[in-house]
């Protein structure tokens, strides 16, 4: 199951984007010492992230869920695929929310290979931007040897001006930067702060997760995402 085969199978199964990803140009141990990412990405259902703008609640925690307990079986559905067809793929370490995404330079986040993928950037408030789906999204990452066809990465941001999460941000956590391919996080956003707002906001939405999204939600193409889901 390569290729084509691997990306029809994906969606098919509910996979709402998948790309292959040239990741030589990360470093080696990152990514395993793996040519090859695939990026595979779920979009959340547009009914549950519809007022996250303005805080999160349940539904849109059991969505999150929903998706990533949907990006674990593709995943793992991929990595047999691949296995059997006698090559290499192993995941990337899954981190339980996403204030745990905010890793640094020991782990490569999904984020960074769904770019390398060409399935969108990183936008102003740290989050991975589709075209389609804005920031509406959860990624999954699996590294490969197999020789999969590699799209053109993204590079660049397309934010632009845009500083609708920026304003967004209970804790000015994006500092209205733009992100371009390997900027250091810390240069664009201020992941500490992320951290402290997340744990406040879901404290004040009576939360069990970590969760915040205000900033996925205020994002124009998450809301022309919505918007379009409701025509
Ligand atoms: S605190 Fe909330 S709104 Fe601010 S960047 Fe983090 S997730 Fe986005
Ligand atoms: S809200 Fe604007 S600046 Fe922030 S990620 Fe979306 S497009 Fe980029």
């Amino acid at each position: 199951m390569l290729g084509p085969d691997l990306k029809a199978a994906l969606m098919a199964e509910g996979a709402s984007h998948v790309g292959y990803a040239d990741v030589r140009p990360l470093p080696s141990p990152l990514r395993y010492d793996m040519p090859v990412g695939v990026s595979i990405v779920v979009a959340l259902d547009p009914v549950a992230v519809a007022g996250v703008r303005h805080g999160p609640g349940k539904r849109y925690q059991a969505e999150r869920a929903r998706a990533d307990a949907l990006l674990a079986r593709l995943t793992a559905r991929a990595a047999d695929g691949l296995k059997a067809c006698g090559h290499l793929a192993a995941e990337l370490p899954v981190p339980p929310s996403d204030v745990d995404t905010f890793i640094g330079s020991r782990l490569l986040p999904h984020k960074t290979v769904a770019a390398a993928a060409g399935l969108g950037w990183i936008g102003k408030c740290d989050a991975l931007v589709t075209r389609e789906f804005g920031s509406a999204v959860r990624p999954r990452t699996l590294l490969t040897d197999a020789p999969l066809p590699p799209a053109a990465p993204l590079l660049e941001s397309s934010c632009g001006e845009c500083r609708a999460c920026a304003d967004a941000c209970p804790v000015a956590a994006p500092s209205g930067r733009n992100w371009r391919f390997l900027l250091p996080r810390c240069e664009f956003f201020d992941a500490d702060a992320c951290r402290r707002g997340t744990r406040q906001v879901a404290r004040r939405h009576g939360l069990s997760d970590l969760v915040c999204g205000m900033c996925i939600g205020a994002c124009p193409y998450t809301t022309m995402y919505l918007a379009r889901a409701c025509e």
